[in-house]
């Protein structure tokens, strides 16, 4: 399998060039050049499979012969240790569980596989890679917790000092090892403007292979396609063949993306709800066909601030640019503030189940998309995309209870904070760098 560019003035790459640069060069991001299909005898033959046999299924047709395949399925196993929960609310809306990894998030299915197919490609050119990346959240824990551990490879976060939550801080500063944390004086876009002028910086790239693990890299979006696949597995078991609608907490776009993958390589799924808060970009564009920007608005579902989404050039790109075409597969709802907080109520007064402010915002998208009218009796599986723990403020703002805290999380609470502080001055990032062993 090769890769193109979105912008299409780069010159195609293998996964492997696709993986450790991240971006293409001419500032586009990588898609593959076909999309791999599974034909329905092939999905029958899926039935029954474990959550790793089906990711393998799929990881094997986008990475080919790149990685020896008992390779590729150690990989997976190590990747995904934990379980994915489809839950039950009634007999037609399931909520599946995404955050049973190492940091509570859904961005541990792409940053443990991104982690471990860096690994395997910088130890084939016997190389040290170094990631840098400039966080103010879960995609920075998902990074440490992904490549901790991981020979042939090493992680640099930058945070904003002050300015993450006390949970997340422990996330960001206690994988250890291969993780080194900086704490910056300063503000997120300090924190990536750092990040961009050490990737530009000719004396550090002498010296260090740096690469960034955002979300516009090709293999952490992959690895997202895995639990749809395994998603409308569950249910064909369950109900013979049904075309299950998918609801999609959205922020860059990335998961929805990997959804469209997963529908376009054969995978039963009828429609995505693309749901968003008061950022709706994508929202008013799937409704009018005009892109038209905001600034970033802060919400209560915070990962899901983004004004301008990374992967909407992919989006468009995999639909030909026809707005039309993406329609019928994809509607786009944005819910409030206010209704998100009544969501987490509703839910948990009808089903008795505690919703993290992302996972209300999709299933109150789901709920009003088929209050239009739209799908009846197809089953509605809306993606929990973060642990309510993650998110105690705005529970307790929803719901007079406790959100009891999972074990995996109570363990990092306790871990010993490991951070060095810098100035938010460059150089002292540069100097960092460079006092880091090759
Ligand atoms: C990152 C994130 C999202 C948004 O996912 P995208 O792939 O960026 O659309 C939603 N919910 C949570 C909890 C997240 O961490």
């Amino acid at each position: 399998m090769i890769y193109f560019s979105t912008n299409k003035s780069s010159i195609p790459v293998s996964i492997k060039k696709a993986t450790l640069e991240g971006l293409a060069p001419d500032g586009g991001l990588y898609v593959p050049s076909e999309i791999p299909h599974f034909s329905p005898g092939e999905i029958a033959l899926l039935e029954g499979a474990s959550f790793n046999n089906i990711a393998f299924a799929i990881a094997k047709k986008f990475i080919g012969a790149e990685i020896p395949l008992d390779l590729l399925g150690d990989m997976i196993e190590n990747c995904y240790t934990f379980e994915t929960p489809l839950v039950e609310l009634n007999s037609d809306t399931f909520i599946e569980e995404l955050f049973c990894g190492p940091t509570l998030a859904f961005k541990d299915y792409g940053a443990r596989f991104l982690a471990r197919l860096t690994g395997y490609f910088a130890a084939e050119d016997n190389r040290l890679i170094t990631v840098l990346v400039a966080t103010s959240g879960d995609t920075g824990s998902a990074v440490a917790y992904g490549f901790q551990g991981i020979a042939n490879t090493r992680v640099v976060l930058l945070y904003p000092s002050g300015k993450v939550s006390p949970l997340q801080e422990q996330q960001l500063t206690t994988a250890g090892g291969n993780v080194h944390a900086l704490e910056v004086k300063g503000d997120f876009d300090d924190c990536q403007r750092m990040v961009k002028q050490a990737f530009v910086d000719p004396s550090l790239s002498k010296k260090l292979t740096l690469t960034s693990a955002n979300s516009i890299n090709i293999s952490r979006l992959i690895p997202q396609s895995f639990y749809y696949a395994w998603a409308t597995q569950q249910l064909r078991e369950r109900f013979g063949n049904v075309e299950p609608l998918f609801a999609v907490p959205s922020g860059n776009y990335g998961n929805l993306t990997a959804g469209i993958l997963a529908k376009k390589m054969g995978f039963p799924i009828s429609h995505f709800i693309a749901a968003s808060n008061a950022n709706d970009s994508v929202t008013r564009y799937l409704y009018d066909g005009r892109y038209d920007p905001h600034p970033t608005i802060t919400t209560r579902s915070t990962a899901m601030d983004v004004g301008n989404p990374s992967n909407f050039a992919r989006l468009r790109y995999l639909y030909n640019n026809d707005h039309a075409a993406m329609g019928r597969d994809i509607t786009g709802i944005a819910v409030a503030d206010k209704e998100t907080l009544e969501t987490i109520r509703s839910v948990y007064e009808r089903f008795g189940y505690t919703a993290d402010p992302h996972t209300a915002v999709a299933f109150r998208a789901l709920e009003l998309y088929r209050s239009s009218g739209e799908s009846a009796g197809k089953p509605g599986v809306v993606l929990s995309t973060a642990h309510p723990a993650k998110f105690l403020e705005v529970i307790s703002d929803a719901l007079d209870r406790e959100v009891e805290i999972p074990e995996r999380l109570k363990e990092v609470l306790n871990k010993k904070k490991m951070a060095v502080t810098i100035s938010s001055d460059y150089n002292e990032l540069a100097m960092f760098l460079n006092g880091l062993d090759c």
